[in-house]
Parts: C-alpha cells; structure tokens; sequence
C-alpha cells in the first residue's frame, strides 16, 4: 500500500524564511487536512514531507539540495518496510528552480509553487503515481481558497493574515516579482471574515502579511479599491481584536489614510517595519528603490508627528554592487538618525536573474567587515531605544511561559519581548506593565492592572 492510500496519512511541512511562509504553511496543512492528512512533528513518521523553502538570500537552494539528501534517506528506509513515502518541494525555490530541482534530485515528487497551495491535496495525489512540478501563478484561486474556514488552532493569541502577494517595484537586488509574481490583493470581505475568525478564536492580535504589505488595494465592500488604511480602520472594528501590524512595508507606499490609521487608531501598534536598506543616495538608485535617503527620513517624521514614541524596525543590505565606504558611511549615519528599535541587516546575496547580479561585487572581506560595523550601530540604537522604555506603563500581550519559573513572556506595543513575574493565567490577556528594567533584548517590568479601553496603550510613567 502507498503512502497516499493509507486511511490515515501524515505530512512533515518544514518552513524555511518569512512569516509569508509560515503563514502558508499553516493553510498548506489545513488544505491537505481536507484529504486526510494529519501534520506530524517528524519527517520520519510522514507519508508526506513537504519544504517549504525560501530564495530571498544565498544558499538558500543549496540548503534545501542538502535537505533532500537527508530525506532520501528516509524515503528509501520506508521503502524498505513496505511504505511509500512523497517528497515535495514548495515555496520560493520550487517557483525559481522548477524542474531543474527534479534533475538535480530525483528523489522529489512534487516541485509547488507558492499560489498552488490550494491543489495540494490532488496534486499529491498525482505526485504518487509519477512526478509532479506546478509554478502556474494562480494567485486569485490562491486568495479564494483562503476564504474556506481553516483548522481551528487553540491556544494562540497572535496570529499572521495574508493580505497581499507579490510585488511590481523590481528592486536590483530582490527576486520576489520572480518566485511571487506581480502585486495582488485579497478583498477585503474575505480578509475581514478571517479576521473575525481568528478572533471568535480568541487571537487578540493579527499581524497583516505582504511582501509590499502597503501597497495593498484589495476590492472593498463598495467595489472601491481600498488601501491599507482604509482596511485598518475597518478590521480595528471588530470586537475582540485588540492589537493589529502590517508587515513589510515599502517607503514609497506610506501614504496621509496609512500615517492617518496610526494617529487614530488605538489598535494599530506603534512599531512600523520599514526596510531602507542603504543610507546612501547613490546606492539607493542602483538598488531601483525610487526613494531618496531624505524622502525615507521626511516619512519617519510624518509617523512619529502621528504617533508619537514609535518604534522603527529596518533592513539593509551592505555591499551591494558599487557600494563604496562613503556610501556605507551614510547608512551608519542614517541608523543614529532614525534610532531604530530593531533591524535586519543581510550581506548582499547575487540573486540569478535580478539585475544586480551581474554588476561588479563587493568582496566578502569588505561585506563582513561592513556588516559587522552596521550590526554593532544597530544594536547601540535598540539598546538606547529599550532604555527609553524604562519608566514607561505599557500593554503588554501575554503569550507564553517564560524560561525561568513563574516567568511569563509577552509583546510590548513596539513589538520588544518583555519579561515578568506572573501568574500564568495572565497568558492570552492584555495588561498594563510598569517597565522597570532592560535586557539584551528584551524589557522587564511588573503587572501594575488590567488593559483598559479608558487608559492608552502606552504612558509616559508608572
Ligand atoms: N518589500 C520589502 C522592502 O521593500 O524593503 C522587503 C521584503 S524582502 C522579502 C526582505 C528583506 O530581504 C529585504 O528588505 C532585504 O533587506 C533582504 N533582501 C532581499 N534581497 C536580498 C539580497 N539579494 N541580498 C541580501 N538581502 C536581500
Ligand atoms: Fe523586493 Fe521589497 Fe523591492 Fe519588492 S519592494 S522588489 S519585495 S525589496
């Protein structure tokens, strides 16, 4: 007997990269469920293995080659005792290598690309018989399955929601318009039903996934495309659903509804994830980013004038082509400026196909030294940022059991773990935390009460 035929079948998703990921994973799950399928902790026991991989930096491929080796293993091991076992290969590898994938590891059954999700069950079943490989972008039936109820998850109180995939900006350097296709948006009446799922739940936080997350223009209710704002304030509608994030954003698509969302709306956090990735002017043209370093810094101020008191996360790349140490001077520069609260920051990784790729590089030597120098600034900023905290009252998310006994773990309102001593029972609740002390990471504080609609997300003292 195969193992697609067994009553009872298992599969093994493992996520490689973004929360897009994880997001589509959890729906890739919830799609196979409908066939039969129950998710295992372990490729060992699967019927079904499926990566889920990711092609944004270097290696990423590579890895995924190595994984497979692994798996071989186990596929031929329940060969051996009777049992068929299907390898899959999904996400952002799968829709950039396609078939190269199945000749470079025949060993793979089905090669997906991340808008067939909602085929998995019969390609699956397809992919038992004789091999598989599925890169259609079929982003709308993509977005319409997502409107099927999916499995209820208990115990979670924050959750991801994609909104859009996909992007037209054709940054130098990044192969998402490849592996995601072009820029698409979900309708708002099928995002706002998720939303409402998720809260009779009992999630109190959602976080708004997109590649280009504010470019966002789904179809609203009135046959208008709505922007991100304009969905903002709508899902902020929805009882229950105290916390709401978007991410990731791009500076060219922060328009007045969005700035608007974060001065009226108590439910929007004031944490804004906008990636810059270079402080130079010149570098910033090369990359194709269409905005200045100036425009970047004209746009924080018009947020923090809106909000004040909010948290700032970035990227960068370092060492892109033709970034020379003037240039690299000006990102250090644009770090100090912003005072972010936390950052992201990659080696540039050539990505075939993308423009960049085939410029002149940077050497590794320079790029490490470079990312190292951008790493220690970062961490200077967040640590100055923690210490503001300090003296603040802030709502804090409960999530889960902290490391230490009688310890619980949450999220501030500028997405920062925070640590306190606490009765467990407060884990999926909202309460008011005096902030006392910072860590490396983190920010430490004791309950001071219950969250109030009356009183602010944050205040200034205890
Ligand atoms: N849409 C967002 C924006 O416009 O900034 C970024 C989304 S991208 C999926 C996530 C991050 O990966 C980027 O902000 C960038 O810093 C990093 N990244 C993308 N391509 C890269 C490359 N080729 N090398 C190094 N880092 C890269
Ligand atoms: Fe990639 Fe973001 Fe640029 Fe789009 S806007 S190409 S996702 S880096």
């Amino acid at each position: 007997m195969s193992g697609t035929d067994h009553e009872l079948k298992t599969v093994f998703v493992k996520t490689y990269g973004c929360q897009m990921n994880v997001y589509d994973s959890e729906r890739m799950t919830d799609a196979l469920a409908t066939s039969g399928y129950a998710a295992v902790d372990s490729p060992e026991s699967a019927d079904l293995i499926l990566l889920n991989t990711c092609h944004i930096r270097e290696k990423a491929a590579e890895k995924v080659y190595s994984e497979v080796g692994r798996l071989r293993r186990i596929k031929e091991e329940a060969a051996e005792s009777g049992r068929a076992v299907v390898i899959g290969i999904a996400g952002c590898v799968a829709q950039a290598e396609g078939e190269e994938i199945v000749r470079r590891a025949p060993v793979v059954d089905l090669v997906v690309g991340p808008q067939s999700y909602q085929r998995l069950p019969e390609l699956v079943a397809r992919a038992a018989r004789g091999r598989v490989v599925e890169t259609e972008f079929a982003v709308a039936e993509k977005f319409a399955a997502l409107d099927r109820p999916a499995a209820s998850r208990t115990g979670r109180h924050a959750a991801f929601l994609t909104v859009q995939e996909g992007c037209d900006k054709f940054c130098a350097f990044c192969v998402v318009p490849y592996t995601r296709g072009a820029e698409s948006s979900r309708p708002v009446a099928s995002i706002a039903a998720e939303a409402r799922r998720l809260a009779a739940e009992g999630v109190r936080e959602v976080t708004l996934l997109g590649q280009n997350v504010n470019a966002f223009h789904g179809e609203g209710p009135d046959g208008d495309a709505w922007t991100l704002g304009r969905l903002l304030f709508h899902l902020a509608e929805i009882p229950g659903l105290d916390r709401l994030r978007y991410t990731t954003s791009h500076p060219r698509d922060m328009d007045d509804t969005l700035i608007a969302a974060h001065r009226d709306l108590d439910a929007l956090m004031p944490y804004l994830h906008l990636p810059v990735q270079s402080g130079s002017d010149r570098v910033l043209a090369a990359m194709n980013r269409k905005h200045t370093r100036d425009d970047y810094l004209r746009i924080i101020d018009k947020v923090r004038d809106a909000r004040p008191g909010m948290a700032i996360a970035g990227d960068f790349i370092v060492g892109f082509p033709g970034e020379e140490e003037t240039d690299f001077e000006d990102t250090l520069r644009i770090v100090d400026e912003v005072g972010y609260a936390s950052a992201f920051s990659f080696k540039y990784s050539p990505r075939p196909g993308t423009p960049a790729a085939g410029r002149d590089q940077v050497p590794e030597p320079v790029m490490a030294e470079r990312l190292a120098r951008l790493q220690a600034r970062i961490a200077a900023a967040q640590a100055a940022f923690n210490a503001s905290r300090v003296g603040m009252t802030a709502e804090v998310l409960f999530e889960r059991p902290g490391r230490h006994p009688g310890q619980i773990v949450g999220r501030s309102p500028w997405l920062s773990p925070v640590q306190v001593s606490a009765d467990a029972a407060l884990i999926g609740s909202i309460a008011r935390v005096a902030l006392t002390d910072v860590g490396s990471n983190s920010l430490f504080g004791r309950v001071v009460g219950k969250a109030g609609a009356d009183r602010p997300v944050v205040e200034a003292t205890a």
